[in-house]
């Protein structure tokens, strides 16, 4: 069985560190033209996990926030290390789970998305494997079977 606790991620220049003290909920991959800009890259990949859980252990008084919208209204506020520009977590307007930028994690090997979301906007050349993944034009029908289904799959392998 995968444990998913303790994982670990940071930013680029290595300031800021963080450790994830409890198993999240739910991986996905965001092809919206904001995770596209915020990655500066063809998608984001969103980790879910309870605020409470992430622990930051080192550079936490050096994170920078740019508050925004997203498509829901809702306030999203995005975390970044000020000196190199990585941008870590997204927290919602409850604050109750935050969205780790899932590229930020030391070890990616045991993680693997469920889904695919904002498929509308996602770059023509990239190609979805349709019968791994679920795949959505926009935001996912029932976000809470997915993260049964992830949490199964994830940490029973
Ligand atoms: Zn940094
Ligand atoms: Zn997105």
């Amino acid at each position: 069985m995968t444990s998913l606790e303790n994982m670990e991620g940071g930013c680029q220049c290595g300031n800021i560190r963080y450790r994830i003290n409890a198993s999240p909920h739910i991986l996905y991959t965001c092809h919206c033209s904001d995770c596209q800009k915020q990655s500066s890259s063809a998608f984001g990949m969103s980790l879910i996990v309870d605020t409470a859980a992430v622990e930051f252990v080192n550079g936490d008084a050096d994170l920078k926030f740019w508050d925004t919208r997203g498509g829901d209204g809702k306030l999203k506020r995005c975390a970044f290390c000020p000196d190199c520009g990585t941008r870590l977590y997204h927290g919602s307007e409850d604050d109750q789970q935050i969205s780790i930028k899932a590229g930020s994690l030391d070890d990616t090997s045991q993680l693997q998305p469920i889904a695919h979301i904002w498929l509308r906007s996602a770059q023509p050349w990239v190609v979805f494997e349709r019968d791994k993944f679920h795949c959505f034009q926009q935001e996912p029908d029932n976000e809470e079977a997915l993260a049964q289904q992830w949490q199964k799959h994830t940490l029973n392998r």
